[in-house]
């Protein structure tokens, strides 16, 4: 048996595509759907991000604004230029580059940026939101990860669920969303003695831990359906926390890396700021 491959490339196509309509018609109304991006300092890796995000937003007719400040910025300063951005009602969405530098929190940044304006779901109320149930701002990684379920024709509903990893931006959101979609849902992470034996009883796979090839053929069971948020690079070039070509032969169906969760989060998250312009006061 071979795995059908989730590619994200043409569901973030087809995400794109409805994202243009809609930045078209508020441009329309006069509207220039508008996303800041704050940088800490330069790095390549956030350079190329960067550029990749501002491609695809202008191919929509949404503006990306950089603001570029130190890495070695105080929380003070970042507070000022944060707050001018929420009061800016020409701004929809603020993205600020993670990882942080050392100094500064994840919980400092979510204080700060303005719920409205939250396109990444950090902020606390935003976090609130989601673990209420109530519509909010959510990672677009999770996000994405499930839209991609979706397209793959798969309903979590009364389905077991496990997610590899616990942070607030893939394993934490991606739960609480299959929780609203009535899975049965496990969490495993670093403390868990055996995630294999947790694995194996799968339906749906959604791993973001951060490691190579966490995730082995002998680790999942016939026709789960795997989806792999995990961004590693390492001498054979990126890869994910699965082993692909080890899980194809096992797994029912399975995102690619690269190729298959990243994609689609970007367009999620510019789908996020349409939402977020469609809702600006007038
Ligand atoms: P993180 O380090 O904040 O969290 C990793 C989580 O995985 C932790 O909860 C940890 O307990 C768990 N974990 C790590 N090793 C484990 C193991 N051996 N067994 C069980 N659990 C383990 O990382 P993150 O920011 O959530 O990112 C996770 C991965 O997803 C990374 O590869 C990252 O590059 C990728 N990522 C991708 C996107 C995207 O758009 N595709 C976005 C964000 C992160």
């Amino acid at each position: 048996v071979t795995a059908r491959i989730l590619y994200g490339k043409p569901i973030a196509a087809e995400i794109m595509t409805e994202v243009k309509i809609r930045s078209e018609a508020l441009r329309s109304c006069g509207i220039l759907p508008h996303l800041a991006f704050v940088m800490l300092g330069h790095s390549a890796e956030a350079e190329m991000y960067a550029a990749r995000l501002e491609r695809l937003a202008h191919r929509a007719g949404i503006r990306v604004t950089r603001i570029v400040l130190a890495d070695t910025v105080t929380l003070e300063e970042l507070d000022r230029a944060v707050t001018e951005l929420n009061d800016d009602n020409g701004v929809d969405g603020i993205l600020v580059q993670m990882p942080l530098p050392p100094h500064l929190t994840y919980e400092d940044l979510s204080a700060i940026i303005s719920p409205r304006k939250d396109v990444d779901g950090i902020t606390i109320e935003n976090a609130g939101r989601l673990y209420l149930g109530l519509r909010s701002g959510v990672a677009s990684t999770a996000v994405a990860m499930m839209d991609i379920l979706q397209y793959a024709g798969v309903d979590p509903f009364r389905m077991h669920a496990v997610v590899i990893g616990r942070s607030q931006v893939v394993g934490h959101p991606v739960a609480e969303l299959l929780l609203h979609q009535d899975a049965t849902v496990t969490v495993v992470h670093r403390q868990t003695p055996d995630i294999s034996v947790l694995t194996r009883l799968a339906d749906v796979l959604f791993v973001g831990a951060g490691e190579p090839r966490l995730v082995t053929a002998d680790m999942i069971r016939p026709g789960v359906v795997v989806i792999d948020a995990g961004i590693n690079v390492t001498p054979d070039g990126i890869v994910g926390d699965v082993d692909f070509e080890g899980c194809l032969g096992v797994a029912a169906a399975i995102t690619p890396v690269p190729g298959g969760v990243g994609p689609v989060t970007n367009a999620v998250l510019l789908r996020h700021l349409v939402d977020s312009a469609e809702q600006r006061p007038r």
